[in-house]
């Protein structure tokens, strides 16, 4: 059997931390076994599905590497769901209900305040055609649920092993709205029958929802999938991913942050496994060592620390040839291979370069204390041309003058030439600044 999955997200928003893991460990799987990855877009909700969000969801999809090999959208699906409708009605799998929200609400309050479950009473199976009848004559229209049989619900679960339901302790779904169209339940489970998806993999907030899935599954006379829900990641301090985590989308990480979509991948992929969180620059180890049985039950914590940990470790491990296109798309396409070999280590993320380019080209204001020291330290910078032996040179002339070594020697030549106390090499950088601009710059007055 070929492996096909689906990522299946609701166009309501941007692509975020939470479901980019969803699509990321669905594509990992379809990738490790030479298997069929499908995006659905899941918008039979007309009114908070928004077309900007389908393009972000493909764009940062397409940013982060993770290709699909076929796209599917439920609104232009609504022929093969009603077909599938007409046999649940004719079976006596769905029945209406007229129910007003409030009366439901006022339901499932007074069964919370006798201490029982909020489960639907069914009381719309007991209604007679007369009954039915008046309420459309009032305007009610009914919505539809599935009625789930009284038997138990079992799968065993890649991630969470044997798991089981007694359908008596679910509520029978609500699966078409008031205007005839279908919810998500049954549209989900029509569009993995119609795919042939062998495997779905979603949020563990999803697990009860399956255990009404693997009913309507059978209703329409498939053998359900296998399922994967993985444990929902939390904030760096344990607790539910708060709202600004929770809306890290990967537009702000790639467009904001200005972070490299592999460090994402790599924390992604990696989170909440038995494998070590690495820096990657390729998907294949990724792919490779991926498996379901090495993710964890318990709630991974997301530290956005960590991304900019192993962002930082990609690119100081990134060769100029790799980076080259990156590095037109931030507009740094001035930036040679000698350049990014000097600078790389002291980067965070790429926009830094531009910091550092500026160091290099100016202007700087230099930071000048001793101005004795400064000025003989100027009369003996060797002769043009340099290469990444003059700093020795330099250093090695000026500490015989001087007497000066160590961090006394060059710490005041740093801020002379950088205005900083920290950067790449001086050995790089003094060859970067180049000899008119290293005169220049020891020789600065500031103003009075
Ligand atoms: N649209 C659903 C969601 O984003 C899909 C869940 C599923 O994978 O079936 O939660």
């Amino acid at each position: 059997m070929s492996v096909r999955v689906r990522f299946a997200p609701s166009p309501t928003g941007f692509l975020h931390i939470g479901n980019a893991r969803t699509a990321l460990l669905t594509w990992l799987f379809a990738r490790k076994n030479s298997g069929h990855f499908l995006l659905r877009i899941d918008d039979t909700d007309r009114e908070r599905s928004r077309d900007e969000c389908e393009q972000d969801i493909m764009d940062s999809l397409t940013w982060l590497g993770l290709n699909w090999d076929d796209k599917a959208n439920q609104k232009d699906r609504m022929d093969f769901y009603n077909k599938r409708i007409t046999q649940l009605k004719a079976d006596g799998r769905l029945y209406p209900c007229y129910e007003t929200p409030e009366e439901l609400s006022l339901k499932r309050k007074s069964q919370l305040s006798r201490g029982k479950p909020p489960i639907y009473d069914r009381a719309a199976l007991d209604l007679t055609d007369a009954q039915k009848a008046k309420y459309e004559a009032e305007g009610r229209q009914p919505h539809w649920r599935f009625k789930l049989l009284d038997e138990p619900i079992e799968w065993d679960d890649l991630i969470r092993g044997p798991v089981s339901f007694k359908g008596s302790d679910l509520s029978d779904p609500v699966v078409l709205r008031e205007d005839g169209t279908p919810l998500y339940h049954l549209c989900s489970v029509i569009d993995d029958i119609d795919f042939g998806i062998t495997h779905v993999i979603r949020g563990e907030d999803h697990v009860s929802n399956t255990a009404t899935h693997v009913q309507m599954f059978k209703a329409m006379g498939a053998t359900p999938p296998e399922f994967v829900h993985m444990s929902l990641i939390s904030d760096a301090e344990g607790g539910k991913l708060s709202k600004r985590l929770g809306s890290l989308s990967m537009r702000d990480l790639r467009e904001d942050e200005g972070l490299e979509p592999m460090s994402i991948i790599s924390l992604l992929a990696r989170l909440g496994t038995s494998d070590p969180i690495e820096a990657f620059r390729a998907i294949d180890p990724i792919i490779e060592s991926f498996d379901f049985s090495k993710f964890s039950r318990g709630t991974p914590k997301f530290d956005p620390e960590e991304l900019v940990r192993l962002n930082a470790k990609i690119l100081h491990e990134t060769g100029y040839e790799d980076i080259k296109p990156r590095l037109d798309e931030i507009g740094a396409d001035d930036v040679d291979e000698t350049f990014w070999n000097a600078v790389r280590p002291n980067l965070e993320k790429l926009s830094d370069i531009k910091d550092w380019w500026h160091v290099a080209k100016g202007p700087v204001e230099p930071v000048i204390e001793d101005a004795d020291f400064i000025a003989q330290a100027a009369a003996l910078l060797p002769p043009a041309p340099w290469d990444e032996n003059t700093w020795s040179t330099w250093a090695n002339k000026v500490k015989d003058e001087t007497g000066r070594k160590g961090k006394q020697l060059f710490m005041p030549l740093r801020q002379a030439l950088t205005g900083m106390e920290h950067g790449p090499e001086l050995s790089d950088l003094l060859v970067l600044i180049g000899p008119e601009k290293a005169q220049e710059r020891l020789s600065f007055k500031k103003a009075a």
